[in-house]
């Protein structure tokens, strides 16, 4: 079978599934912009879409009031459980959020944490108590990351 003419829901065999709660990386192809773009069934689609989809049903065509967000910040994750359907001033409010979050560890003295330091520390299995001391962060503040709440909590 031709790639033109393949399903769009081949899109799955470029993404890293990980656990439920990890980000799911593309590694597929990249628009200019850096979001993942798939080629299937004579058009290109955006992957992200297409996973959101597959979770929740179809959507439609893009326009301004129907773009999926990254929950994470991380534009090239495919974690149907890390995106939401919104408005575009919503996604560039959420991306405000997501650059306020690199910046939480200001709060609490001389850290700063990027979005992979934050995607470690919900990854690392060790208590969220050993986790706040190596990033020296309080322990409330390592659970709300992990909980995924702490957007909630950046002015
Ligand atoms: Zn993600």
């Amino acid at each position: 079978m031709s790639r033109r003419r393949q399903s769009r829901w081949a899109f799955w065999k470029f993404v890293h599934k990980r656990n439920p709660i990890e980000c799911w990386p593309w590694f597929g192809a990249l628009s200019a912009d850096g979001h993942p773009r798939f080629g299937a069934e004579g058009t290109q689609w955006w992957a992200h879409r297409l996973a959101y989809e597959s979770a929740h049903g179809e959507i439609g065509p893009w326009n301004f009031n129907n773009e999926v967000m990254h929950l994470c910040g991380n534009a090239r994750c495919c974690n149907p459980a890390h995106l939401k359907l919104g408005t575009r001033a919503e996604n560039l409010a959420q991306e405000g959020a997501a650059g306020k979050l690199s910046r939480i560890g200001t709060r609490n003295g001389n850290s700063r944490l990027s979005i992979e330091q934050v995607e470690a520390i919900r990854k690392d299995t060790r208590s969220s108590r050993v986790v706040a001391a190596e990033y020296g962060l309080e322990k409330t503040q390592v659970l709300r990351i992990r909980r995924g709440a702490q957007w909630k909590y950046m002015e």
